[in-house]
């Protein structure tokens, strides 16, 4: 039986907390996960209508290679997941109506680009991205003393194999569009294409997102997955490792209070059938975003809480639904560019089922999850005002106008009803702040002097999650579960 100091309960089941959880569970931590909703996963989860599973949120699974943090996680708990590699992760439908395969074999991808940009030094560009994007997987165990909070940080960030990589960190402040060569910047086709996939991993554009980050948001497709079942298995897998392990995964329980009495903390919150539940710990961490943690305090030790601005936190749109036809999409991954007048420029992620997925749909039907980056304000005051419903019905218009032209002679017989999601539906099923979601941007503000810690002002209490150190996507949540468990056991997991 573990001791009291071995026990942790981890306040929501994203993919940050379930990580942590098993990561901490492996080592022989007593676990327990409580989660308001009735799936696992938060951003990451999914739903079922009929005979259909949508991806709710996430659609994309990335991190996967050699060495690279998920790869690392399943590696190091024996978990398998069905997973298909993408040779041809995504195809991007321009503004102008052509089109950009972005293969996975970069070679392949630079002649598509050397035909479609003959002015572009393309080789170099994409060599020299993909070149500082290893490099900054290659240290990211650095992360854990970053930023240094004493002299024992400052050592570890001072031994040769860091300081090797040091140039990296000019490129952590420089902008990206800084860096651009002028053929492309001045290329309003090439700038779109940087901006859109930008704008999916970093949640910035060229001109705010710092270098760094830009290469590790523009290389990503190179290590993109199709997880069979939905993104959701690898939560599932990794909550069935935990409770292996002798931990516990609670669905439909929502925490609503956490306090302190000495050095252990009182979880309370409310079970299935309102039915209230409490457990105490020495160790807490929220898996809830930075403005939604602080609610959690509901006594003085709110006041080492303060809400956090927004930092120009997005929030999202979704759809939802079915085809069936005889010649299934593929890629399974678009991304088609638009400029609305209510969702501005910017693009629509399509993303497809595979076709011989039968968890997600049955023979020669595909289930379609469609999102694009909003601003939360945009649908408070439209639900203030009234116009709710009405921007909703135009959403609905614009994602049937747009898949019917971008997606023409796919012999589609049907196209199932379709269901949107606003930031209000985010918020109620996630509980996100506003239904802000994919973390905080990384541009020249967030940057990793200022992104929030995992530490909090009160011992023993954690955060973890798209809103904290390192931030966004699933494989930023895993490697920020990576550091924080590292910080808790006294070892560096990704070094
Ligand atoms: C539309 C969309 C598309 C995306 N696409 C991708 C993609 O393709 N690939 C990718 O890698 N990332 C993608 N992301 C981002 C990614 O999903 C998130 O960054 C990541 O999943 C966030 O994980 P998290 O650990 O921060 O927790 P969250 O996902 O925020 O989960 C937190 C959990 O805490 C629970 N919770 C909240 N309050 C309480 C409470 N009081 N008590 C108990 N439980 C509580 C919530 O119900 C939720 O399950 C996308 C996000 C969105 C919204």
């Amino acid at each position: 039986m573990s001791s009291q100091s071995e026990k942790v309960i981890i306040i929501g089941s994203g993919y940050g907390g379930l990580a942590l959880g098993a990561l901490l569970a492996h080592h022989d931590y007593q676990v327990t996960i409580y989660e308001a909703h009735t799936y696992l996963g938060g951003c990451a989860s999914f739903f079922k209508r009929h005979k259909f599973k949508f991806d709710a949120g996430a659609t994309t699974l990335s991190g996967l290679g050699a060495g690279r943090p998920l790869h690392a996680l399943c590696q190091l708990l024996e978990i398998e997941i069905p997973t298909l590699h993408l040779d041809h992760p995504m195809r991007i439908h321009l503004s102008d109506n052509s089109i950009i395969e972005r293969v996975s074999n970069l070679e392949e991808f630079i002649t598509t680009l050397d035909i479609e940009f003959p002015e572009v030094d393309n080789r170099k560009f994409w060599y020299d991205l993909k070149d500082r994007e290893e490099k900054l997987w290659s240290v990211l165990g650095a992360g854990q003393h970053f930023p240094p909070k004493g002299i024992k940080d400052l050592v570890k960030l001072l031994r040769p194999k860091v300081l090797a990589k040091a140039p990296l960190a000019l490129w952590a402040f420089t902008p990206f569009i800084k860096t651009l060569p002028k053929e492309i910047r001045s290329n309003t086709r090439y700038m779109d294409f940087i901006n859109e996939q930008l704008i999916i991993s970093t949640q910035s554009h060229a001109n705010e997102v710092p270098a760094l980050l830009a290469a590790m948001g523009l290389i990503y497709p190179d290590d993109m997955y199709y997880p069979f079942g939905g993104i959701s298995t690898l939560a599932d897998k990794l909550a069935e490792y935990i409770t292996k392990r002798g931990g516990e995964v609670h669905k439909r329980h929502r925490v609503t209070d956490v306090s302190k009495n000495k050095d252990v903390f009182e979880v309370t919150g409310v079970g299935p059938l309102k039915k209230p539940f409490n457990k105490e710990a020495a160790l807490v961490v929220s898996n809830l975003t930075i403005w939604d943690t602080p609610n959690l305090f509901k006594n003085e030790l709110k006041s080492l809480f303060p809400i956090p601005q927004e930092r120009g936190a997005w929030s999202a749109i979704t759809a939802y639904f079915t085809i069936k036809s005889t010649q299934p999409i593929t890629p399974l991954y678009h991304q088609v560019h638009i400029d609305n007048e209510l969702l501005g420029k910017g693009s629509l992620f399509f993303s497809f089922s595979h076709p011989d997925d039968r968890e997600r749909a049955p023979e020669l039907w595909q289930t379609v999850t469609v999102s694009t980056h909003t601003r939360s304000e945009q649908w408070i005051s439209a639900f203030e005002s009234g116009n709710y419903d009405q921007q909703v019905q135009e959403v609905k218009e614009l994602i049937r106008k747009t898949f019917n032209e971008r997606f023409p002679d796919k012999n589609i017989e049907e196209m199932g009803n379709i269901e949107i999601g606003t930031p209000h539906t985010i918020q109620r099923f996630t509980n996100r702040h506003k239904g802000l979601v994919g973390g905080l941007p990384h541009n020249l503000k967030n940057n990793i002097l200022t992104f929030p810690a995992q530490e909090t002002a009160l011992s023993g209490f954690y955060q973890i999650g798209d809103t904290t150190f390192p931030g966004q996507g699933i494989v930023g949540v895993t490697t920020g579960a990576f550091l924080l468990a590292g910080k808790l056991l006294g070892k560096n997991f990704l070094e």
